[in-house]
């Protein structure tokens, strides 16, 4: 087999252990009968621009991109989307006449996510946000996009928060933002005030971790929504649940924004419920 007739797509991270972006282009590919290959690589973070200068030589339609590689290949791709310009990182990059293009599909996959799977919209709501890296920085500037009216941005390193939060008070003046530290009392005064809460932080991924937040201050009006995937029910989303709240999980974020990158590569949309149907068995014990 030559490689070089097939489509060849992939995934840049490290460690990119059990990722599930293979399986879910795979299947949407099957379902289009497209001749194409998905494949997951080890790209170390020194690696990344000869990994890079490799999609051009090998002729490779495009890559997703994940930890730690969003933000550096800033600098190492030919040209930006919009989005990716605004977001300041890559989830997905298309090989077009042969120059590379980043895209960032991250921010609107949540969005997607939101309508979609639980009917909600960030318009006019008041919204707390755990985290301030690179996911929680696309979330952020689609929930001001999408006309959230105040976003409060909770960070471990308070001044990452403040840089967020300055970056969107310049980029939009319709929205209200305040970033605080990642501590108990400071939250439970936020968390009184917010009608969706997300978590975008990768606590609740290990088996020992806690509640990122007081769990007995949630109310049953507030949407929670974890990004987390890994596993599906995080401690946050069971601390929701038993409040009897709305919950959101990351398995619906992960799909839309693979299903954008998917009509990036291909032009064809994803059969996105065939995908989570697919994903749910890998997931699910
Ligand atoms: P990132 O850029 O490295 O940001 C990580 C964020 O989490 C930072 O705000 C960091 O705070 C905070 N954090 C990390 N460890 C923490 C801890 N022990 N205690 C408190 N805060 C902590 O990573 P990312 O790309 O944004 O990804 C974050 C998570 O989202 C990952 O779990 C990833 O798998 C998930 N994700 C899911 C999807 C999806 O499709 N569902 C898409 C993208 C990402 P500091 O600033 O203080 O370090």
């Amino acid at each position: 087999m030559i490689v070089n007739d097939k489509k060849v797509l992939g995934i840049f991270g490290y460690p990119i252990g059990h990722t599930l972006s293979p399986l879910m282009h795979q299947v949407a590919a099957e379902y289009h009968y497209l001749d194409l290959i998905y494949l997951a690589f080890s790209v170390k973070p020194p690696d990344l621009p000869a990994a890079l200068a490799g999609i051009k030589a090998l002729g490779i339609k495009g890559v997703n991109l994940t930890i730690p590689h969003k933000e550096a290949a800033i600098p190492l791709v030919d040209e930006l989307s919009e989005e990716a310009r605004l977001i300041g990182a890559i989830n997905t990059i298309v090989l077009a006449d042969g120059k590379l293009i980043g895209h960032n599909t991250d921010g609107q996959g949540f969005i997607t996510s939101l309508s979609r799977d639980v009917g909600e919209s960030p318009k006019g709501k008041t919204i707390l946000l755990l985290g301030a890296g690179g996911a929680a920085r696309a979330i952020a500037i689609h929930l001001a996009l999408a006309r959230a009216k105040r976003i409060i941005i909770a960070n471990r390193t308070l001044n990452r928060a403040e840089e967020l939060a300055s970056y969107l008070e310049k980029h939009s003046n319709r929205v209200s933002v305040c970033a605080i530290p990642l501590e108990k009392e400071i939250l439970i005064t936020h968390m009184e005030e917010a009608e969706i809460i997300i978590n975008t932080t990768p606590i609740g991924m290990s088996r020992d971790d806690m509640v990122i937040l007081p769990g007995e201050r949630l109310r049953p009006q507030q949407l929670v929504c974890d990004i987390v995937y890994r596993p599906l029910n995080t401690p946050l989303l069971q601390a929701a649940k038993a409040k009897g709240g709305k919950t959101l999980d990351g398995l619906g974020m992960l799909i839309y924004q693979g299903a954008l990158s998917f009509k990036l590569w291909t032009g064809r949309d994803m059969p996105v419920e065939l995908v989570r149907k697919r994903l749910l068995q890998e997931l699910l014990p």
